[in-house]
């Protein structure tokens, strides 16, 4: 067995190694991304908290509200017309 015959075998075994743990970790983030959608998709695994409209005082999930700093407002003109209640 010559010498380029032996670099060339751990040359493919050294690429078949890299191959697998780029699979390997294909596979991890496969699932984490499944794993995550999932969760997106089941509204019921991620309670969304309320908040309070500063302007009109209506109710919507904290995801939908617009923020000015930590006031919420239900859209973008009760944000601009700015808090009336308290
Ligand atoms: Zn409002």
């Amino acid at each position: 067995m010559s010498i380029t015959k032996i670099l060339l075998l751990l040359f493919f075994i050294w690429l078949g190694w890299k191959i697998y743990k780029f699979y390997k970790r294909y596979q991890t983030v496969k699932k984490i991304l499944e794993q995550s959608m999932r969760e997106q998709q089941n509204p019921l695994s991620i309670p969304s908290a309320l908040c309070q409209c500063a302007h009109c005082g209506v109710h919507l999930p904290e995801k939908e509200a617009f923020f000015d700093g930590q006031t919420p407002y239900c859209c973008i003109e009760h944000k601009r017309a700015g808090s009336t209640l308290s």
